[in-house]
């Protein structure tokens, strides 16, 4: 499964999805080392709930950051673990202009593939 950050492009794993909320499709991932570097904790620490719109501005929330959760089932005789995000209004947003913000990180070393 080929999810990579938006930020440095790497394989993200499972951290958190960006969510276009209008369509409700995901359209990348954000990995652990960029949302630490982007957010610091704010993101597991923050209290969304109360907060409408962007994170960074005042402008609306047009990409949601949820989190992957595992989730574990039992499936007949199987045990089957999936995981998978909702997008809560508890769920952190940003407009799409902090989205590229995020994008438009400058390189930490120099690369050369786009
Ligand atoms: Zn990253
Ligand atoms: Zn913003």
């Amino acid at each position: 499964m080929g999810q990579r950050c938006i930020a440095c492009g790497e394989p993200a794993g499972y951290n958190r999805a960006v969510v276009d909320t209008v369509g409700g499709v995901r359209v990348g991932a954000l990995c652990v080392n960029c949302e630490r570097a982007e957010f610091g904790r704010s993101l597991e620490r923050g209290r969304w709930r109360g907060v409408d719109g962007c994170a960074f501005c005042d402008r609306d929330g047009f990409y949601a950051l949820p989190q992957w959760v595992p989730d574990c089932r039992r499936d007949d005789a199987a045990l089957v673990s999936t995981v998978a995000y909702e997008v809560t209004e508890a769920t952190a947003t940003v407009c799409d202009e902090h989205l590229h913000a995020l994008r438009d990180d400058p390189p930490r070393d120099d690369r050369t593939r786009k």
